[in-house]
């Protein structure tokens, strides 16, 4: 086909969803339009400005975007002198979604336009937002360097497609043209569109410019235009910082927090650092793009600069303006630069402070954050040692004395009654079932915390974490409840269990567990399993045998209540079929007890229903 054709194309069916879903979940917030051209526009010339710094000859016109309407048209455009699209890129850009994961997110989306909502701002809804206002949309622009003066016009009614075609243009950058809807005519006057660019664009460096209604007369400046992180912190409003995230960010929604700092010294940098509310789709895609935006002397260079935050901070948003590294740097040469390892280093402890800040000073805020990013701030437990003790404290933990995840291991050692000397923890596969376990029993009869422990990461950091303030952390689901460094047990009615009990049993479950042996763990419950000290446990196996790993099968041990009837009743029956089958069916509810399934389920159901009708 000749390139100068006229052609329509198909939008991706992935356009085609969030297009739909846009327009009626976020239809009222549609004034968000507005600020996403703005941003593009932002952006097309922090593109432009970085491009001419290896090709002066690129950054003709100045930096500016212009904003112009026609109240009778019912138009409303927006022009920049930024870095413009070639009819391909227009294309791909404006017809595709190229996020990795964009399918399946689409798909977890509820159909609650309230919830939707929320979900789609983390997104990213950008340019399709402005179908939420207009019946179509015309982009015309034109590549930077480009020779002639031809550019592109990209036009769609978001319907579904869109065209394209090869138009005459001399000015650089790109026009994007609004029809408005009927019910959408508000944007095309002069209070409530001055109003809006005032409240999105502030804090965009380059000059925004509203013209009169219908072209007629010049065009007047609204923002300060003036880069936000260099204007001193007493000047800057809340909302200001607010606005500014949402521009970096492409999250819709608010910053839980943010730390803004302007070093000067021997280093000379600013950053400005943002904590989201809510986590990314994708904040789990190993390949999502993460980092912040790097800025040299106030001039954009790159988008996700991942070399200036250590990845278990890889929700943190923001950006970094250094005065020290060189214009033309590069993602390889940042890697190497000591330059880039000292500014982590410093950008890794503010994100810990603002944390710890946030703990301290909103707990609400902070349990919000932790809902949202503590299984991936846990990684930095086991990846960033050097910062553990900053980490550790912002850890939180469901425990038996309390609901959610909400206790910090300063809370458990402040209470921890008198003879207590470790911190304990039990895995489990879910907070239910880690409530629920009967190896918590014997600890709670001695009125002894325990974490409750049920995340996917939970068994690598406990792996990694033996203790916390000079306290060894102690597994209440693996080997023998030693009495040493526990409060006293109290008395339970004496169990009248004949020494060679434990060795009958083991004699009957050989097959299943490593051996048999009292508890002093159980309180009410008749027995429980216990893994073996070296045993690593269901979670870590899991994890280990998905990632290849061959390990020896697991037995666990068999512990028996002393003091409970139903093994007085095992200990009084003598060697036989009642015998072995009761044995069997004690280590059946074991494994039920924590959530397990017995080998033989059939022969479960016999021997419980052999006991229900007394066949014993
Ligand atoms: P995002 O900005 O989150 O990438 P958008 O849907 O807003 O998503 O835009 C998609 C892409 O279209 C941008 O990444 C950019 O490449 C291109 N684009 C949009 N607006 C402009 C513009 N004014 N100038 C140049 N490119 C643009």
């Amino acid at each position: 086909m000749e390139p100068t054709a006229t052609e329509t194309r198909g939008f991706q069916a992935e356009v085609n969803r969030l297009l739909r879903l846009v327009i009626h979940s976020m239809y009222s917030h549609r004034e968000i339009f507005l600020r996403e051209l703005v941003s593009n526009a932002s952006d097309a010339c922090d593109r432009l400005r970085f491009a001419a710094l290896s090709d002066p000859a690129l950054a003709a016109a100045a930096p500016e975007i212009r904003v112009d309407f026609d109240s009778r048209e019912r138009t409303l455009s927006v022009t920049d002198t930024g870095i413009g699209m070639s009819r391909d890129e227009a294309a791909e850009h404006l017809g595709t979604i190229a996020k990795s994961g964009t399918a399946e997110f689409l798909a977890s989306l509820t159909g609650d336009a309230q919830k939707d909502s929320r979900l789609i701002g983390q997104f990213g809804v950008g340019f399709y937002s402005a179908f939420m206002v207009a019946d179509r949309v015309v982009v015309e622009s034109r590549r930077a360097g480009r020779p002639g003066g031809e550019g592109v016009r990209w036009s769609s009614a978001g319907d579904g497609e869109f065209t394209l075609e090869t138009v005459e243009r001399q000015a650089q950058g790109t026009t994007v043209t609004l029809h408005l809807k009927e019910d959408a005519a508000e944007f095309a006057d002069p209070f409530r569109l001055r109003a809006l660019i005032r409240r999105y664009s502030d804090h965009i460096a380059f000059p925004v410019l509203l013209r009169p209604d219908g072209g007629k007369g010049g065009y007047d400046r609204v923002n300060q235009a003036q880069a936000l992180w260099t204007r001193p912190r007493q000047e800057l409003a809340d909302d200001d910082y607010r606005e500014f995230y949402r521009h970096v960010s492409h999250d819709a929604g608010d910053p839980l927090a943010w730390a803004h700092h302007q070093v000067e010294g021997r280093r000379e940098y600013t950053t400005l650092l943002y904590l989201p509310e809510n986590p990314p789709f994708d904040l789990y895609h190993r390949e999502a793009a993460h980092g912040l935006r790097l800025y040299v002397r106030r001039v954009f260079i790159l988008d996700d600069a991942e070399q200036f935050l250590p990845l278990y901070l890889r929700f943190v948003r923001g950006i970094v303006d250094s005065a020290d590294l060189p214009l033309n740097v590069s993602r390889e040469l940042l890697q190497q630069d000591p330059e880039t390892a000292a500014i982590k280093a410093a950008i890794t402890r503010r994100v810990l402070d603002l944390l710890a800040k946030l703990a301290s000073d909103e707990p609400q805020k902070y349990r919000t954050f932790w809902a949202g990013f503590g299984n991936v701030l846990k990684e930095g437990v086991i990846e960033d040692p050097g910062n553990r003790e900053r980490i550790l404290p912002l850890l939180r933990f469901a425990s038996t004395a309390a609901e959610g995840q909400a206790v910090s291991l300063a809370d458990y050692v402040a209470r921890m009654p008198a003879g207590q000397q470790h911190l304990w923890y039990l895995l489990a596969d879910s907070e239910s079932a880690a409530r629920a376990s009967p190896q918590l029993e014997g600890l709670r009869a001695r009125g002894v915390e325990v974490l409750l422990l049920y995340e996917r990461i939970d068994p690598w950091l406990v792996a990694q974490l033996d203790a916390f303030d000079g306290r060894e952390l102690r597994d209440a689901g693996s080997g023998e409840l030693a009495e040493e460094g526990l409060p006293p047990a109290p008395a339970m009615p004496a169990g009248a269990v004949p020494e060679d009990l434990c060795a009958r049993v083991a004699a009957v479950l050989a097959e299943r567990v490593a051996g048999v042996r009292v508890s002093r763990r159980l309180a009410d419950s008749p027995a429980c399993l216990v893994r073996d000290a070296a045993d690593p446990g269901p979670q870590l196996r899991r994890l280990l045998e998905a990632a290849g790993q061959k390990l020896p099968p697991s037995r666990a041990w068999l512990e028996l209540n002393p003091s409970h009837a139903l093994i007085a009743r095992l200990a009084a029956l003598p060697e036989g079929p009642a015998f072995e089958s009761l044995a069997a069916l004690v280590a059946d509810q074991a494994t039920i007890a924590e959530g397990g399934t017995p080998p033989d389920p059939a022969a479960f159901v016999r021997r419980l229903n052999e006991w229900i009708l007394g066949a014993h």
